[in-house]
């Protein structure tokens, strides 16, 4: 017997505002080419005040899901059924899945930088050193500390969002918190293996701009990591490699995560090194 043709595509895509410069799609399409996946990701935008219709446009089509970015990440929880643990640990959702009728918040950010940086080091029983408190620090935070962290000193200009941050690890997970209020050019203590950049400094087109890190406090081995996908290798990467740090830069995290949504959303494991091929197209490796 013949099969009978099936001409539906699985939908998936994203809600965005501004959407026009997020690269997720190429990275996410060129999976699904790789892996014959009758699948599609539509790259949305979607104003604040819009979110609700565009959920309900997706339930009503049954996509497989979606991905959240800024400004939805918080606003979405109103029209969720349900939402995973971290997700609800770190108090936002960047990927939502349907499960059978339900949709469910996911949180990937965090958990594609953990399974990066564990390309590269085990974050088990790190000393680490956290610079940000925003959504992406958040989820940094909550998932290294899952992942076995012993402990992060989050380091923040904003002192009300870098204590937030760090109570909720504190009460939240079982690494040990420090605050640190961030004035001046920061040196890195002795005996902390694992430093991340998690704020947006260093992204295009601003690419000069200085983190305040005294890199001489870099020492040979250090796992330094940053977040920024645009370009990939920062002036904070830059010189952490010439300081004989151990680099990952901020494509590793975008990749993993789309990974983990594929994941979701298809059930089919995608080749990581083909998402980033697709992305080094675009920024350049
Ligand atoms: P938020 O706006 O939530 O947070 C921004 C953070 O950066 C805050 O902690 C802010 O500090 C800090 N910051 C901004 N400018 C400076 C500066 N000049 N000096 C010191 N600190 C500064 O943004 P997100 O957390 O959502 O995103 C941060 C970055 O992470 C973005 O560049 C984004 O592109 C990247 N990202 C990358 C992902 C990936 O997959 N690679 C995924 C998600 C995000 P303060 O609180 O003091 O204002």
């Amino acid at each position: 017997m013949p099969e009978t043709p099936n001409f539906l595509s699985l939908i998936t895509g994203s809600f965005a505002s501004p959407a026009a410069e997020n690269p997720t799609v190429v990275m996410i399409e060129a999976a699904y080419r790789h892996h014959g996946v009758n699948a599609r990701y539509v790259n949305c935008e979607v104003a604040p005040d819009a979110l609700g219709d565009a959920v309900r446009g997706a339930r009503a089509m049954r996509w497989a899901g979606f991905n959240c970015s800024i400004p939805h990440k918080v606003a979405v929880l109103a029209h969720l059924d349900g939402i995973a643990e971290s997700a609800e640990i770190i108090g936002a959702v960047n990927c939502v899945v349907r499960r059978d009728d339900a949709l469910i918040g996911e949180n990937t950010d965090g958990l594609g930088f953990v399974h990066a940086l564990q390309t590269v080091a085990d974050p088990r029983e790190r000393e680490m050193v956290l610079f940000g408190a925003g959504g992406a620090a958040r989820a940094i935070a909550v998932e290294t500390a899952r992942a076995g962290v012993a402990s992060i000193n989050v380091v923040n200009r904003d002192v009300g969002r870098g204590e937030e941050l760090r109570a909720l690890i504190e009460e939240r997970t079982s690494a040990a918190a420090t605050f640190t209020a961030w004035d001046g050019p920061y040196q890195v203590p002795d005996g902390v293996t694992l430093v991340v950049n998690a704020t947006s400094v260093g992204l295009f087109p601003d690419i000069k701009a200085y983190l305040a890190v005294d890199t001489s406090s870099l020492r040979p081995g250090t796992v330094v990591a940053d977040v920024i996908p645009n370009p990939p290798r920062t002036a904070f990467l830059r010189d952490a490699a010439s300081r004989r740090c151990v680099t990952l830069d901020g494509l590793g995290m975008l990749v993993n995560q789309g990974v983990i949504g594929i994941r979701h959303w298809t059930g089919i494991d995608p080749d990581p090194a083909v998402m980033r091929a697709a992305l080094e197209d675009l920024f350049g490796s």
